[in-house]
C-alpha cells in the first residue's frame, strides 16, 4: 500500500503535519474539547457530524463512516493515489522525498493512458508552436489577439493552432512511436475504412483541457471561419470525462481557497478574458451543463459560488438549472446578470475587466431574488391566473430559505408588489415547509447510506449489539491505545475473534506492536488495505464511551464473553456437521434429536445476549 516510500518516511512526513490544518483548508471547523468538528465534505449535512482528532491525528465522520488519517483525507477529497498524497504533505512541510517518488505518473500501471497523456503533451506543445511560429498559424494568432487575448493569456493557456494539412498530427504521433489506434482513442486522430489515419483537429484554434492535475487530457478546437461545429471537443475517455472536470480549475484552485469563491462560467474564452481582466476563480464546465459530481467539487473548495453566463435566453434557463443544483449542495450561490446579447467574454471586451468585476460580479444577485425574477417570463402578470400561479411559485422558493429573516424580506416585497396580506404569505409559506420538511424525513430514510457504515453511532444502535461483540469492539479500542491490553489478549484469545473484521483488525495489530511501534491509530491504518476496515478501526477509536481506562477485571469479562460466544458457536457448528452425517446415513430420528439441540443452543445463545 505504501508505495515503495520507506515507512519510516512515510511517517516521518505525516508526524510532521497537524491533520487539522489540511482538513482546515477544506472544512470549517471549530473547536470543542480536544477535537474539531465541521460539516463533511463527503456526503451533505447540515448539522457536523464530521470530526478530526489532534491527539489521535485521525479524522472521522459519524454520518457516512469515513475514516482515517492526512493521506487517506488527501485521497478522498483530491482522488489522489497514496504517492500523491504523501508528495503533496512532503511539499507542504518542506520535506523531500527520495529522487525516484518525485515524478509519478498519474496511473502507474496503465500503459495506455500513459500514452495518452504523453501525447497530448506533445500535442500541446505542438500546437502552441504552430501558433506562434507557423505562416499558417499566423491568422489565428491575429484573430486571437484582435479578439483582445494578451500574449501573456495565450502562453499562460497554451492556446494553439492545428494545420489544415489532413495528416500533420498523424505523421508526427507515429513519428514519436505513438500507436495510432491508442491516438485514435484519445481523440487526436480519427480513422477511414482503408485504415488511414487523419487528424481530428484541423485549421482550429486549439484549447488544452487540462485535468485538476494541470496534465492536458483533452482539446476543445474552435474553428476560425464559418467551419461547422464552432468548436470541436475531444471525445471522452478513461482520463477525459466532461462531467468530472472542471475547465482551469488548476490554476484557479489556490485563489478559490483564499477568496472561498469561485466565478462559474459556460466558456473556456470567458475563463480566460475573465483571468485576463484578474478575476482568477473562474471555471468553466467543459461545454455542457454541471454535473452533480462537479457541483459537489464546487461545494469542497468554495463557500460562495457566482453563477455568470450569457444574457439570453437560453443562459439564462442554464444559469437557473446550475444555480439550483449548487444551492442544493449548500453552497450560497449568485447569479450575475448580463445585457441581453452579451455573453462575459463580450462584456469585458466592450466595458473592461472593472466594470465587469463591479457591475456583474459583485451585483450578482442572490440565488431567491435571481429565481424570483427569472419565473416572471413564465407568466403574463396581468392576468389574475397567471398572477396566482406565479406567486405559488415563488412562495416554494422562499419556503426553501432557512432564515426566518430572509423570508421575512422576500415575502415583504412580494406583498408590496401584489397588495396583499403578508400574514396570509407567511401562513402559505409555514404550510409549504411543513410539507417539505416531512419529505425530507423520507428521503433521508430511504437514500440513508447502508453500505460502508461498518456501525452506526447511534445509541439505539450500540444498544442492540450483542454483548461479545461490544466486549470485542471495547478491547480492540482498547488494544489500540495500550500494547500491554493487546499482549494480554494475544496471549489469551490470539485472533479467535468472532467478527471476521475483527479478526484481521487484531491480526495486524499484534504484528504492528511486534514490529516495536508505539500505540498510534494514525499509523496503524496504514497496514490496512480496506478502507472498510481503516473507517471501522476509526470508528471505535472515535466512538464515546471507548476511551475509558479498563480494569483487568473488565479485561477477563470481555475475554470470558468473546470465549464462550465462541465455544459455543463452534459447538453448534460441529453439531451441524453430525446432523448432516446423520441424514447421509438415513438417520432421521437422530438428525431431528440433533435440530432440537442446536435449536436449544442457538436459542440460549440469544438469550444471553
Ligand atoms: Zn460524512
Amino acid at each position: 500500500m505504501a508505495g515503495h516510500i520507506p515507512e519510516e518516511k512515510v511517517d516521518e512526513i505525516r508526524k510532521s503535519v497537524d491533520i487539522a490544518e489540511v482538513v482546515g483548508e477544506y472544512v470549517q471547523l471549530k473547536r470543542q474539547g480536544r477535537n474539531y468538528f465541521g460539516l463533511c465534505p463527503f456526503h451533505g449535512e447540515n448539522t457536523p457530524s464530521f470530526s478530526v482528532s489532534s491527539d489521535k491525528q485521525i479524522f472521522h465522520c459519524f454520518g457516512c463512516g469515513k475514516g482515517g488519517n492526512v493521506y487517506s483525507f488527501l485521497m478522498e477529497i483530491e482522488g489522489y493515489s497514496f504517492l500523491q498524497a504523501v508528495r503533496r504533505v512532503a511539499d507542504k512541510t518542506g520535506h523531500s522525498l527520495p529522487e525516484q517518488f518525485n515524478e509519478t505518473p498519474v496511473q502507474q500501471t496503465d500503459p495506455e493512458a500513459q500514452s495518452i497523456l504523453d501525447a497530448h503533451e506533445w500535442m500541446t506543445k505542438l500546437y502552441h508552436h504552430m501558433l506562434r511560429n507557423s505562416k499558417e498559424g499566423k491568422n489565428a494568432l491575429q484573430y486571437l489577439l484582435e479578439r483582445g487575448f494578451t500574449e501573456e493569456t495565450i502562453q499562460k493557456y497554451h492556446l494553439g493552432f492545428s494545420p489544415t494539412s489532413p495528416d500533420f498530427v498523424a505523421t508526427f504521433l507515429e513519428k514519436k512511436g505513438f500507436h495510432p489506434q491508442t491516438m485514435v482513442k484519445a481523440g487526436l486522430l480519427n480513422a477511414n475504412e482503408k485504415g488511414e489515419y487523419f487528424d481530428r483537429f484541423r485549421g482550429r484554434i486549439m484549447f488544452p483541457l487540462r485535468n485538476h492535475l494541470g496534465k492536458t487530457v483533452a482539446f476543445a478546437g474552435r474553428s476560425l471561419g464559418d467551419q461547422e461545429p464552432k468548436y470541436l471537443n475531444s471525445p471522452e475517455t478513461e482520463l477525459f470525462q466532461k462531467g468530472r472536470l472542471l475547465f482551469n480549475f488548476d490554476l484557479a484552485r489556490s485563489s478559490i481557497r483564499k477568496s472561498k469563491t469561485m466565478v462559474l462560467f459556460e466558456g473556456y474564452a470567458d475563463v480566460l478574458s475573465a483571468d485576463q481582466a484578474g478575476i482568477r476563480n473562474g471555471v468553466a464546465t467543459m461545454g455542457t451543463s454541471i454535473s452533480e459530481t462537479q457541483a459537489q467539487l464546487i461545494k469542497r473548495y468554495a463557500d460562495r459560488v457566482i453563477v455568470c453566463y450569457d444574457g439570453d435566453s437560453a443562459g439564462m434557463t442554464a444559469a437557473s438549472k446550475a444555480a439550483k443544483l449548487l444551492k442544493q449542495t449548500g453552497c450560497q450561490t449568485n447569479v450575475a446578470r448580463l445585457p441581453e446579447g452579451l455573453d462575459p467574454d463580450d462584456y469585458i471586451k466592450k466595458f473592461g475587466g472593472d466594470r465587469f468585476e463591479r457591475e456583474v460580479i459583485e451585483a450578482s444577485d442572490p440565488y431567491t431574488s435571481f429565481i424570483i425574477n427569472f419565473l416572471r417570463r413564465n407568466y403574463n402578470l396581468q392576468l389574475e391566473g397567471d398572477r396566482i400561479a406565479y406567486i405559488e411559485k415563488v412562495l416554494q422558493e422562499i419556503a426553501q430559505l432557512e432564515r426566518a429573516i430572509e423570508r421575512e424580506h422576500y415575502l415583504k416585497a412580494l406583498a408590496e408588489e401584489f397588495q396583499m396580506s403578508i400574514d396570509t404569505l407567511k401562513s402559505e409559506v409555514e404550510k409549504l415547509k411543513a410539507q417539505k420538511s416531512n419529505a425530507n424525513l423520507l428521503q433521508t430514510y430511504e437514500r440513508r447510506p447502508q453500505h460502508n457504515v461498518p456501525v452506526k453511532r447511534s445509541s439505539t444502535h450500540r444498544k442492540l449489539l450483542p454483548a461479545f461483540h461490544n466486549a470485542e469492539r471495547k478491547l480492540i479500542a482498547n488494544m489500540l491505545k495500550n500494547p500491554v491490553i493487546a499482549d494480554k489478549v494475544q496471549e489469551e484469545l490470539g485472533g479467535a475473534f468472532n467478527i471476521s473484521e475483527h479478526q484481521v483488525i487484531v491480526t495486524h495489530l499484534y504484528a504492528y506492536y511486534e514490529d516495536g511501534h508505539e500505540p498510534n491509530v494514525s499509523q496503524f491504518i496504514e497496514r490496512l488495505e480496506d478502507q472498510s476496515l481503516k473507517d471501522l478501526v476509526i470508528q471505535l477509536t472515535m466512538s464515546s464511551g471507548m476511551d475509558e481506562e479498563m480494569s483487568d477485571q473488565e479485561i477477563s469479562d470481555y475475554l470470558h464473553r468473546i470465549r464462550s460466544e465462541n465455544t459455543d458457536r463452534n459447538d453448534i457448528k460441529s453439531l451441524e456437521a453430525e446432523q448432516k452425517k446423520a441424514e447421509q446415513h438415513n438417520d432421521p430420528i437422530k438428525a431431528a434429536e440433533i435440530a432440537m439441540e442446536i435449536l436449544r443452543r442457538k436459542q440460549e445463545l440469544k438469550n444471553t445476549h
